[in-house]
């Protein structure tokens, strides 16, 4: 069961919100037209997946923290976080949680290429099974489900989860 909360006839919408089994999906982008306030009235934990969130611009950025400031002892949990989000994450304290820091992402999109098949996916990992060592970050390995040879990651993972390591 899929249901979408509506807009405003005629007010222009940055992100559309569906709800999909227990996750509330956003998708869109974060400008100028972010309205997050149909999201205070969800019941908490409020579980969010952003795997559509396809761009983020300064005034996003801006209602984002606003929602991330009024929610801060909320149970938030985000899920299949895109790179625009992740990286937004990486480059702006408070972007993920305000005052005490809180481990609220699940899982993240990561860009994955088979060299042999030329073929690109984008495959969601879950955040706790990210290991770090030493000036890196590794994930479990991904295999190609066309000819099972292991993918490679596009991303340099140690700056990608950059995010789950601040203190
Ligand atoms: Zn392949």
């Amino acid at each position: 069961m899929r249901y979408y909360i509506q807009p405003l006839c005629g007010v222009e919408m940055a992100i559309t919100i569906s709800l999909v089994g227990n996750v509330y999906h956003l998708a869109g982008s974060f400008d100028e037209h972010l309205d997050l306030s149909p999201l205070a009235a969800l019941p908490r934990p409020l579980h969010l997946s952003l795997a559509e969130v396809e761009s983020i611009n300064s005034h996003g950025v801006r209602a984002w923290l606003v929602f991330i400031q009024d929610n801060f002892q909320a149970q938030l949990f985000f899920h299949n976080c895109s790179s625009p989000f992740i990286d937004m994450a990486n480059m702006m304290e408070g972007f993920l949680y305000w005052g005490p820091r809180v481990d609220r992402v699940k899982s993240v999109i990561l860009p994955f290429i088979c060299e042999k098949c030329a073929k690109s996916s984008n495959i969601s990992i879950a955040a706790d099974k990210v290991k770090f060592f030493q000036g890196g970050a590794m994930v479990p390995a991904q295999r190609c489900p066309t000819c099972a040879v292991n993918l490679t990651c596009e991303t340099d993972l140690g700056e990608y989860f950059a995010f789950m390591t601040l203190k």
